[in-house]
C-alpha cells in the first residue's frame, strides 16, 4: 500500500478514517490532508514533493534537525542487539549508560534519571515522586498540587488537572482534586513586543503565598510550572519571577518542578532552562529534545535529596511504586546517546545563545506586519500573536499556517497566536525566509 508519493492515491483512493488523529479536527483535516513523507536537516518533503522550512522543529522536539545517519545506525545497531529487555527488576547496559552520560549535561545536582515513554508520563511521573516524597520522609499530609494558568503538561490526568488550558479539562470530568493554580504571566498591558525576559510581573508569583494562607503550607507538595510556556503561546516569565517562586517553596517547604519538556535541550541557548534562568527546581522533566524526536523517550531529573529521601528503607523494599514497560527502553537510549553526540559535536545545546539576538531581532520587524498585536521572543523561539477576527476566534491563525504550508514554511499556531521554534542549526538565512514568508502570508491574509 503506498500512500506517500502520489497525491491522488491518498485523497481519493486511501481512506483515512481508521487512524484518529490526535489534538486534529479530523473531518477537516481529511478532506484536505497534509501529509509530510521525508525530512533532512532543516527541511521536510511533502507528498506533492515540495520542500517544507521546518519553524517549529517537528512538534518542538527535532533540536538538532532530521535526518542523522549516526541515530539511523545507533538505532539499528541497537535493534539487532538487544530489541527490549524487561525494566521492572532487569537491566541493560545502555539504560545505565545514557542515564550516566545524562547527568553530564544536567545542571549540577542532578543526578539521578528516571526514563519515561513521553513528556506526558515525565510529568505524572514527577507530581508523583513530589507526592511520594513527602511520604517518604513522613510528611503525607502534602498532598495538594499546583499548577498555572495557561499551562501545558501533557496529556495525562496528572498533567490536565496541573495544567490550565480549560479545552484538555472541560472534556474529562473532575480531574485530580486538591489541585490550585498561580496566575499566568501573561500580561500585554505592560510587556507587549518583548524580548527576552519582560520587565513587569515578577510579583505574580506572590500569589503562591496566597495558596499557601488558604490552604496551609503542611498540604502542599509541590509546584509545577513550564519555565517558558510553549503550547499556549510563548509566555515568557518575567525577570525575577522564577525565583521568587524558587524563595516561596523554599520558605513553606513545597517541592518546585520545572516542566522542560521543550525548554530543556538547548532550546533557549542553554542546556536547560535552569540554566539559562539560573533557578534550580527540584525535579525536572523532559521528553522530545532528549532523543531529537526520533523515539518516543521522556526523562525526569531529581535532585539528590529527593532520591536519596527514598533510600532510607530495607534495601528489598522497592521505594518508588512507580514505572513503564517502556522506561530506558534500549533503542530508545540509542538514539539519545547518538542525540547527545550530535547535540555535543555541533555545539548545539548552546548555539541558541550565538543565534539569539539575530533570531529576535529579525522576528520582531514583523511587528508591523498586518493583524500583528504582540511578539515575544527567547532563546530560539517566538510567538506571534495575531489580532483575532471577532466572529472566529483562532481562524485567521490557522489560515496563517494553511498558506505558510503551501508557500513552504512549517509553522504551529494555537488559538491566534504563531509559535516558532526551529531546529538549533538554523542560519540566519532561513530565519529571513521564514519572516519574509510570514509577512508575505500575513499581508495576504484577510
Ligand atoms: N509538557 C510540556 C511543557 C509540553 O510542551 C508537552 C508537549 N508539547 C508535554 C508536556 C507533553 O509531552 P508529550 O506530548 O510527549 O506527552
Amino acid at each position: 500500500m503506498n500512500i506517500v508519493n502520489n497525491n491522488t492515491d491518498i485523497r481519493s483512493n486511501q481512506p483515512l478514517d481508521a487512524y484518529w488523529m490526535p489534538f486534529t479536527a479530523n473531518r477537516q483535516f481529511k478532506q484536505s490532508p497534509r501529509m509530510l513523507v521525508s525530512a533532512k536537516g532543516m527541511h521536510y518533503r511533502s507528498d506533492d514533493g515540495r520542500s517544507i522550512l521546518d519553524g517549529t522543529a517537528g512538534l518542538w522536539c527535532c533540536n538538532a534537525g532530521h535526518g542523522y545517519e549516526e541515530i539511523t545506525n545507533a538505532v539499528a545497531r541497537q535493534l539487532s542487539e538487544l530489541d527490549y529487555a524487561p525494566s521492572f527488576q532487569m537491566g541493560h547496559p545502555i539504560a545505565f549508560d545514557f542515564a550516566e552520560r545524562l547527568k553530564s549535561v544536567a545542571p549540577e545536582g542532578f543526578n539521578h534519571v528516571f526514563f519515561t515513554g513521553s513528556g506526558s508520563e515525565s510529568v505524572d511521573t514527577a507530581l508523583k515522586m513530589a507526592l511520594a516524597y513527602h511520604r517518604a520522609r513522613g510528611d503525607a499530609s502534602r498532598t495538594r498540587l499546583i499548577g498555572r494558568e495557561r499551562g501545558y503538561h501533557g496529556v495525562g490526568f496528572g498533567g490536565i488537572s496541573v495544567g490550565g488550558i480549560v479545552n484538555n479539562r472541560r472534556h474529562f470530568g473532575s480531574l485530580l482534586t486538591g489541585v490550585d493554580h498561580l496566575p499566568h504571566t501573561h500580561a500585554p498591558e505592560h510587556n507587549s513586543f518583548s524580548k527576552g525576559q519582560p520587565e513587569w510581573g515578577a510579583h505574580l508569583a506572590d500569589d503562591l503565598e496566597r495558596i499557601v494562607a488558604l490552604h496551609g503550607a503542611e498540604t502542599i507538595a509541590a509546584v509545577i510550572v513550564e519555565p517558558v510556556a510553549g503550547s499556549t503561546g510563548v509566555l515568557i516569565p518575567p525577570k525575577g519571577y522564577l525565583e521568587r517562586l524558587r524563595t516561596i517553596c523554599d520558605r513553606h517547604g513545597i517541592l518546585l518542578i520545572f516542566d522542560e519538556v521543550i525548554t530543556g535541550f538547548g532550546r533557549l541557548g542553554a542546556p536547560f532552562a535552569s540554566d539559562f534562568f539560573g533557578v534550580k527546581p527540584d525535579l525536572f522533566t523532559t521528553a522530545k529534545g532528549l532523543t531529537n524526536g526520533v523515539i518516543p523517550m521522556g526523562a525526569v531529573f531529581a535532585q539528590d535529596a529527593i532520591y536519596e529521601a527514598f533510600m532510607g528503607g530495607p534495601a528489598e523494599t522497592i521505594e518508588l511504586f512507580h514505572g513503564y514497560t517502556y522506561s530506558g527502553h534500549p533503542v530508545a537510549c540509542a538514539a539519545g546517546l547518538a542525540t547527545l553526540d550530535i547535540y555535543e559535536k555541533h555545539k548545539l545545546l548552546t548555539r541558541g545563545s550565538e543565534i539569539s539576538n539575530a533570531w529576535e531581532d529579525r522576528i520582531h520587524t514583523l511587528k508591523s506586519a498586518k493583524h500583528v498585536k504582540d511578539i515575544r521572543t527567547v532563546g530560539v523561539i517566538a510567538g506571534i500573536e495575531l489580532n483575532s477576527r471577532e466572529d472566529a476566534p483562532g481562524k485567521r491563525a490557522y489560515e496563517v499556517f494553511v498558506k505558510c504550508f503551501e508557500a513552504g514554511l512549517l509553522i504551529r499556531v494555537t488559538g491566534d497566536i504563531i509559535a516558532l521554534s526551529p531546529p538549533l542549526i538554523v542560519e540566519e538565512g532561513m530565519i529571513d525566509e521564514m519572516v519574509e514568508t510570514l509577512g508575505q502570508v500575513l499581508s495576504e491574509t484577510a
